[in-house]
């Protein structure tokens, strides 16, 4: 049965902290944004999330406070992921944003059924806005201690360089998707082709 496509989630990476990596490209991270993500990675309800949005104007300094860790933790996996890819080394203070979330959030892990597979996924307690960023420092931790041969990648595309994790079958996936960078590099060296043979 085909499920339609609008309850897909627009996340291509696969792990969430790649995902996280990946949004805003351009330097700032608004509320907004933010919230939108959480969403996308099913991290909280719609439901949750409308109740969130409007914290933005009543409690404006917790909100700042959790973009700040935000935005350090996005700039810190970006940093380290963009090393994993390159298979070079980084200093080991560059994972403490990450340990600093882990150290404030406490949970649990709980079962989850979803598209026909069970998954662990984490559950924080609630206290603060902090644990909106547990789950994603989590998924961070996971991917630290694979070993450096975790297969994170970059999308092939120079214009595009987002960070995916390749669990295809050959381990040579080469776009963040198919749908966009894949079809786009098929029809731009296809019209290539076609020019040179028309030229030639
Ligand atoms: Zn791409």
């Amino acid at each position: 049965m085909a499920t339609a496509p609008t309850s897909k989630s627009p996340l291509v990476a696969g792990r969430l902290a790649l995902d996280f990596a990946n949004i805003s490209s351009a330097g700032d991270l608004s509320w907004d944004e933010f919230v939108t993500f959480l969403i996308d990675a099913r991290l909280v309800s719609q439901d949750r999330a409308s109740r969130l949005r409007p914290f933005l104007t009543t409690e404006p300094r917790a909100v700042d406070a959790v973009l700040l860790r935000a935005l350090r933790l996005r700039e810190c996996l970006r940093a380290v992921f963009a090393c994993i890819v390159d298979k070079e080394p980084f200093p080991s203070s560059w994972a403490e944003p990450v340990n600093e979330i882990l150290r404030i959030t406490e949970g649990h892990d709980e079962l989850v059924f979803l598209e026909g597979t069970w998954s662990l996924q984490f559950v924080a307690r609630e206290g603060g806005l902090e644990w909106l960023l547990a789950a994603i420092a989590r998924s961070a931790a996971e991917l630290l201690v694979e070993g450096p041969a975790v297969p994170i990648r970059r999308c092939a595309n120079p214009a595009c360089r987002l960070f995916f994790y390749d669990d295809s079958r050959t381990h040579r996936r080469r776009w963040c998707s198919m749908s966009t960078c894949g079809n786009r590099h098929k029809v731009a060296s296809f019209l290539r082709r076609h020019s040179v043979r028309r030229r030639s």
